[in-house]
């Protein structure tokens, strides 16, 4: 049986990689789901992958204005939101010392800002039994070299999973976040054989993970099968961040 079947989804970061994958997904167990991204040809492009159970909204996730075209969108066609995933991202590579407060500020705008605010402006259309999922990362807690406003803005990730679980639990809200490790989606094309061997060795299971099983932990999490599971963080990394 279809596992979301009639809910009504918005995955930020739909157009590609992870967010793709779980818009996908999402519409194979039933839902509908609305996707965004920063341009009208990568929302298009997109939704040619995903059909008439998908709409497209363009949308920069750290633009106020934007957010605005968000909830009109959903508002207009469903007047409700029963699940949101947050996987509108960016990870520049950037260490200490180079590190400018462009970088800095771009990345927390994208990574940590955004997400508050898109869970503020859509919160009102949530109802009872809702569920949201941050798509965080491990570098939210390992100490990747080079990544470390990423990973703060990861980190914040998981703050906002705890305090917003406590706040909207009599709501009947649940929050979680998936954290992936290295997961090969166009994030990782500019990366070398080299670099993604070496990469690669460093996980138990011994290679990239794919964003389909990114995808069925968003499932998990968004549906109700898991109905008592609040405020915690779900890695999907082949055992990288764990052992
Ligand atoms: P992709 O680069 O494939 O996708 C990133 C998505 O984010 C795109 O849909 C892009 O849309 C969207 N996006 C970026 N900035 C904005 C913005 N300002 N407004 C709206 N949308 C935006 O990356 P992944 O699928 O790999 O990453 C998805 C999430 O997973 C990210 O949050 C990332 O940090 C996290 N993650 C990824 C890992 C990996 O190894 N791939 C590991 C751990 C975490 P568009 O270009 O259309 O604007």
């Amino acid at each position: 049986m279809a596992k979301l079947s009639g809910k009504i989804a918005l995955v930020t970061g739909g157009t590609s990689g992870i967010g793709l994958a779980t818009a996908k997904r999402f519409i194979e167990e039933g839902a509908f789901v609305f996707i965004t991204g920063r341009s009208r040809e990568s929302v298009d492009k997109a939704l040619s992958e995903l059909g008439e159970q998908a709409q497209g909204i363009r949308a920069d996730v750290t633009k106020r204005e934007d957010l605005r075209l968000i909830v009109e969108a959903i508002e207009k066609r469903s007047e409700r939101l029963d699940i949101l995933v947050m996987s509108a991202g960016i990870a520049d590579y950037s260490p200490l010392v180079e590190t400018s407060e462009a970088h800095f500020d771009k990345t927390f705008d994208t990574n940590a800002r955004a997400p508050l605010f898109v869970m503020k402006e859509v919160l009102p259309l949530m109802p009872s039994g809702a569920s949201v999922v941050l798509i965080g990362s491990i570098a939210g807690f390992i100490g990747t070299a080079g990544y470390g406003a990423y990973g703060a803005s990861k980190a914040a990730l998981r703050a906002y999973a705890r305090t917003w679980t406590n706040e909207l639990s009599e709501r009947g809200i649940r929050v979680n976040v998936v954290s992936p490790g290295p997961i090969d989606t166009p994030m990782f094309d500019a990366v070398s054989e080299e670099v993604r061997k070496s990469v690669s060795d460093l996980i138990p299971l011994r290679r990239l993970g794919k964003p389909e099983e990114v995808a069925a932990a968003a499932l998990f999490l968004a549906s109700d099968e898991s109905s008592f599971i609040a405020g915690s963080e779900l890695c999907i990394d082949g055992g990288m961040a764990q052992v």
